[in-house]
């Protein structure tokens, strides 16, 4: 090929390496990483939600309790600008409550959200409620917040000023101070500067971190960094072998958080992963339309699973 012809040929790819700069690669280099979890899920296809409702319905003929594990951001209600405004409406609170009223049916949410925003929220519903992602949980009876371990540590007083500090550089986010956790929420900045920041905060973070009992990471749109060991897989309750064979487990969340809870629910649980991404969920549902219709769906088996109760 003549050295003229050569070079027309590779003008196109020289000038394309030279526009991704390293911030670019080191972006998408990132975010492939954020598909991968320790243990490495299966990210090929998962059943959908007909093949959810099948293994919904068989589990249910054969078990007569129910337990259900509910994520609450991108699950029970859609994503918001700002986090405060993801309020539950009257029919997800509705659903709720009807679920809780199910014959021998255990409701818990759990979120990454603070106990605060939890108990403002769903606080009159007669169900569970875990905070920042199992760290605080609340049983119907007591109503009493407990925590899972000692909230603090040195780590907290660097890391709040490094993410006080890219706040200010990153018009439209915002920092989240928890009991146990810190988050930096970027939903609401510019899409690409969010991203890049994001991948500075956690390369900064994680030189920071590294010989700290905790861990970072990456949500949707969000970063946190919690005590290490502090997960959703805390808060899935306990049985004995006999109850476990009695009892449908539903476990339904959307991000990289809901695979902690995943990963540690027995084999004939039923879970199920909302929207894209790699998954160890069963199942895949395409949006929080079709959780609560999945949802409701179980207030009507509950009813013909036990004919004269209601
Ligand atoms: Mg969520």
């Amino acid at each position: 090929m003549p050295r003229a012809e050569r070079r027309a040929r590779l003008a196109p790819l020289r000038t394309r390496v030279h526009t991704f700069d390293v911030h670019r690669w080191v972006t998408s280099f990132l975010e492939q990483l954020a598909e991968l979890t320790p243990t490495g899920p299966r990210s090929g296809p998962t059943a959908s939600g007909g093949a959810a409702r099948r293994a919904l319905d068989l589990r249910l003929a054969e078990t007569d309790s129910l337990i259900l594990l509910l994520d609450y951001d991108g699950t029970l209600v859609p994503f918001t600008p700002t986090p405060e405004l993801a309020r539950p409406d009257a029919e997800v609170l509705e659903l709720l409550r009807a679920l809780a009223a199910r014959p021998d049916t255990q409701v818990h949410v759990v979120s990454g959200r603070s106990a605060d925003t939890l108990q403002e929220w769903l606080g009159d519903l007669p169900i569970w409620l875990h905070a920042e992602h199992g760290f605080l949980s609340r049983d119907p009876e007591t109503r009493q917040w407990v925590p899972a371990a000692e909230p603090g540590g040195s780590w907290r007083e660097p890391v709040l000023a490094m993410l006080r500090e890219i706040t200010q550089r990153t018009p439209g986010s915002l920092v989240e101070v928890k009991t146990a956790a810190l988050a930096w929420h970027y939903r609401m900045a510019d899409q690409e500067t969010g991203a890049r920041r994001a991948n500075e905060l956690r390369l900064h973070l994680n030189q920071l971190l590294s010989n700290q009992p905790v861990e970072i990471l990456a949500g949707n749109r969000v970063i946190e960094i919690r005590p290490y060991g502090v997960h959703k897989g805390r808060i899935v309750p306990a049985l004995s072998p006999e109850r476990l064979a009695a009892t449908t487990i539903v476990a339904i969340g959307d991000d990289r958080t809901d695979e902690d809870l995943f990963n540690v629910l027995p084999p004939d649980a039923i879970s199920i992963r909302v929207g894209p991404g790699a998954t160890r969920a069963r199942f895949r549902l395409d949006g929080v339309a079709t959780v609560r219709a999945l949802l409701r769906s179980l207030l009507e088996s509950g009813v013909a699973a036990m004919p004269g109760r209601r």
